[in-house]
């Protein structure tokens, strides 16, 4: 056998039979704008990303989601897909500004739709998982203040309670916000994405802390009308100095903290890290920390990459880049599998007990190949196995969601990346699985063995 063949083997070979949990979830995740498509229709309004995508230069090929994957009209194709992979989860998320469209409203066309997913998904025998946001909240909520107001907290609260009510206990794992740290950074800091704000790290803390005070409210109000488990999702990288430099250093650590530690441990403990806590103590009033940390059913780890940091002049003082020595996707980003077994053992010895269990949330990779694409074969298997390799050293990790289903509109990026086990034609619209489907598809019944 060549060393070819033997790569080839080893990138396509299938999770080992008898290594994973029972009740292990394999599923595959997505999100509101950038699949849903139907824009202005039943009642919904403009999302804040409608309006960011709309601003020149805002989007790489200036595109939108205003059709996106049309998902909103093709739920019982997109979940024959998911049938036919055998998956066990589909996570999927709200848009906020079709269920309330504006202050004070509850839209049900809108809970109608999510109705009709959740129950095709059971029909189909696999467990819908609702995230509440994931970063698209309704442009009258801007204008609002947005997440620079506390209001917005007690707002997202009235969601999590409209859509709760409706949908209950046919979800079989709520989560109420999708990687907090990077709405705060890419939305608040860096205006890479919407709203496309650039605030002072003083002010964006206020956006930190009221999306936090948003997570207990929701968590607060899908408690009182569902027994099912609640978790929250955030994205975890581990952090390394770009150079032996001790700037370079030092803002690695302070990125670290930023992403690997101010969501997760304020949620866990009800503490800002102690080298933060100056930034936010303006913005905490009494009984919010009690709220951010009432205990979770688990967490939501979303896995891409190991980042480099590097110290920079201006008023961001770090920028992030890809390490030195990896593989890179088209997205310019390191292909790390190890990092993702760092980062589950890591917060498993860094909180013990404190820790609920954890689902990897999301995983995966853009690439330029066609329907076949060993690439991201490559990518999942070996980022599968360093979640074997992370229960292996006794982690309690109770799932592994790919991103995503099929090519969708991916933010700053538009449509230029993609990230699909299935690929949409940007014309028709026609879905075709690729390599990658049919990996997972056996991978999760070689699983099941
Ligand atoms: C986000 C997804 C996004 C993916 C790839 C994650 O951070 O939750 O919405 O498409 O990364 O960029």
């Amino acid at each position: 056998m060549t060393e070819a063949t033997t790569q080839q083997e080893r990138r396509t070979a299938a999770p080992p039979a008898g290594t994973w949990p029972v009740g292990f979830m394999f599923g595959v995740a997505s999100s509101s704008y950038q699949v849903e498509g139907a824009a202005a229709e039943d009642g919904r309004t403009p999302s804040v990303w409608d309006t960011f995508a709309a601003r020149p230069g805002a989007v790489a090929d200036a595109s939108d989601g205003s059709v996106a994957c049309d998902f909103y009209h093709r739920v019982a194709e997109d979940v024959a897909l998911l049938a036919g992979l055998g998956a066990d989860a589909y996570r999927f998320s709200i848009a906020w500004s079709r269920v309330m469209p504006a202050a004070g409203v509850v839209e049900s066309r809108g809970l109608d739709f999510y109705e009709r997913v959740v129950d095709t998904l059971l029909e189909a025998g696999i467990a819908p998982v609702v995230n509440l946001f994931h970063w698209d909240h309704p442009q009258w909520v801007e204008d609002l203040g947005g997440w620079r107001s506390r209001e917005t907290a007690g707002r997202f609260g009235e969601l999590a309670d409209a859509v709760g009510r409706r949908l209950g206990d046919r979800v079989a794992m709520w989560s109420t916000c999708n990687e907090m740290f990077e709405h705060f950074a890419l939305g608040h800091v860096l205006g890479e994405h919407a709203p496309g704000l650039t605030l002072p790290l003083e002010e964006a803390a206020g956006v930190a802390h009221h999306l936090l005070l948003g997570h207990g409210t929701a968590l607060a109000a899908l408690r009182a009308v569902t027994t099912r488990p609640v978790i929250v999702i955030n994205s975890y990288a581990p952090a390394r100095p770009a150079s032996g430099s001790e700037a370079d250093a030092a803002v690695a650590g302070l990125y670290d903290v930023l992403q690997n530690r101010l969501f997760t441990d304020t949620l866990l403990y009800g503490e800002y890290p102690a080298d933060l806590a100056p930034l936010f103590a303006p913005y905490v009033a009494d009984g919010d920390l009690a709220l951010i940390s009432a205990p979770v059913d688990g967490i939501g780890v979303n896995y891409y990459t190991v980042n480099a940091v590097r110290a920079v002049e201006g008023p961001v003082p770090l920028e992030v880049v890809p390490p030195e020595g990896y593989e890179r996707t088209p997205f310019g980003w390191a292909v790390v599998p190890e990092g993702l077994t760092e980062i589950l053992t890591r917060l498993a010895a860094d909180h013990g007990d404190a820790l609920p269990p954890l689902y990897v949330t999301e995983n995966g990779c853009s690439s330029a190949s066609g329907t076949d694409d060993p690439d991201r074969v490559a990518y999942l298997s070996s980022h599968l196995d360093a979640v074997g390799a992370a229960l292996a050293a006794g982690v309690d990790v109770r799932g592994y969601y790919v991103w995503t289903l099929m090519d969708n509109f991916e933010w700053a990026a538009g449509y230029t990346q993609r990230f699909g086990l299935v690929a949409v034609d940007r014309e028709t619209l026609a879905r075709t699985p690729r390599t990658s489907y049919g990996w997972y598809r056996d991978a999760i019944a070689a699983a099941r063995r």
